[in-house]
């Protein structure tokens, strides 16, 4: 039985137009003007924008990083499900691997937390966290098993990896067309920080952004920039952060390199006086780079309208606020890092983007959908309404008002940083792939993601 969504306008990144839209088993058949009814039940979607379902690539949806350190407080079965409640039908969670062991293994566990569980489709970014022969040898095998995209990290000791083995996964990377994004920030200078405030006795939550100055994403942007160009690497920057970074950016551009750089609602709508809040408040926006100045924010959305910002992603990372943050009540460097945002990122960036005439909504639609599956090797198999594209569709009502509250939201865990904010325009219903699983912000139909398998074509080199 087919469905036929009638009276909307769809968008994508380049325009919008009023067509209807033919969905048959999983994908979508038509897209035109007054179609027939002919065997489908129709759907009026009239005074809604139909938007291609939204891809959340960056997510840490099920994170526990080896012995003693802390699970988060969603898993895939929770946090998928808060993804696709909102609109977000596809997430690129970040596989971890633990030292020592294969990336094979690591995408054994993955797929095993994922697998069934999951209520919106998902793939990985497969996490290089340490260089060797074998791990060289299972670049080819990942991105054969449809893993395309890798990520590595310049700080944090337990997951970080010198230079010269960033250099050396590019040039392996590189022969087979794959995408690598890096977390940028100088772990060196991170914990040199770290260790002078923690001997001085300054250990409240707004320490932890003074150790992790905007210099120190910048030398790290680039640094990374810099090895990129030499292994003449196309290259990601995962949540970039501040105005200083962007202008290593702008800088890589203008020497002809291709970049795309990501950043995340937090450093659009929050920044940094957060950390003085009262009763250790602060620790709940503890995240790494950590939220910015007034400044940095309008240099991010000044570069969101000019296109230097190419996505908009989460970092979703939730840990509790009781049991988990006040861990470190002594210790803001014993706090975890992360907050939670994969179910808040579409109303944020219709609210404070779009209704405020900072973007349209077509900018909106290659932000968060179009040009993550361009990036990704999604792309047309998502990212876009049109014939023969997955029926990923999110029916946006413009006109509904809401409040983000930690009380009705449906991550797991016990606050949203962005607690009390009103917002504009909400999904009114969810497609992922032909079928309705979600209505007025409840998931009517859970556990149907899955994985998406992702093909690049090998350069000739
Ligand atoms: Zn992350």
């Amino acid at each position: 039985m087919s469905i036929l969504l009638k009276g909307g306008i769809v968008v994508s990144a380049h325009g919008r137009r009023q067509v209807d839209v033919r969905i048959d088993g999983e994908k979508i058949v038509e897209v035109s003007t007054n179609l027939k009814a002919e065997d489908s039940t129709i759907e009026d979607v009239s005074g809604c924008f139909l938007l291609p379902g939204f891809i959340d690539a960056h997510t840490h949806l099920e994170l526990n990083n080896g012995k003693g350190s802390m699970s988060t407080a969603d898993n895939f079965y929770t946090g998928s499900k808060a993804a696709v409640a909102k609109g977000t039908t596809a997430v690129i969670d970040m596989a971890t691997p633990s030292k020592g062991s294969s990336l094979k293994d690591c995408l054994a566990t993955w797929n095993q937390l994922a697998s069934g569980n999951s209520s919106c489709d998902y793939t990985y970014h497969m996490s290089i966290i340490e260089w060797n022969p074998s791990i060289k040898k299972e670049i080819k095998e990942m991105i054969e098993d449809g893993i395309t995209s890798f990520k590595m990290y310049m700080a944090y000791d337990n997951l970080r990896t010198t230079d010269a083995e960033i250099f050396e996964a590019m040039r392996e990377i590189r022969k087979y067309q794959g995408m690598l994004g890096i977390h940028c920030e100088n772990g060196d200078l991170v914990n040199e920080m770290i260790a002078k405030f923690v001997a001085e006795g300054k250990l409240s939550p707004h320490y932890h952004p003074l150790t992790r100055p905007d210099s120190v994403e910048a030398e790290a942007v680039e640094r990374y920039l810099m090895i990129a160009k030499l292994a003449d690497l196309p290259v990601n920057i995962v949540h970039l952060s501040t105005k200083r970074a962007l202008e290593a950016v702008k800088r890589a551009r203008s020497r002809k390199q291709k970049v795309y750089v990501e950043t995340c609602p937090q450093y659009l709508v929050l920044d940094d006086h957060l950390y003085d809040g009262p009763d250790f408040e602060g620790a709940k926006y503890v995240c790494s780079p950590p939220l910015r100045s007034i400044n940095d924010q309008h240099a991010l959305w000044d570069g969101i309208m000019d296109g230097q910002v190419n996505t908009i992603s989460t970092d979703h990372c939730s840990f509790n606020f009781e049991g988990q943050k006040t861990t470190g009540k002594d210790d803001f460097s014993k706090i975890p890092n992360g907050m939670p945002g994969v179910e808040t990122r579409p109303e944020l960036i219709y609210t404070y983007g779009v209704t405020t005439g900072k973007i349209s909504l077509e900018r909106m639609v290659a932000l968060l959908s179009e040009d993550i599956a361009k990036q990704f090797s999604l792309y047309p198999q998502k990212g876009i309404i049109q014939a023969g594209s997955d029926a990923d569709i999110v029916i946006w009502d413009p006109k509904k008002t809401g409040v983000i509250s930690a009380a009705t939201q449906l991550q797991n865990v016990d606050y949203t940083p962005y607690d009390g904010m009103q917002t504009r325009g909400q999904a009114k219903s969810v497609y992922l792939r032909g079928q309705k699983v979600a209505e007025s912000g409840r998931v009517i139909l859970e556990k149907q993601g899955k994985f998406v398998f992702r093909n690049i074509t090998p350069i000739d080199e």
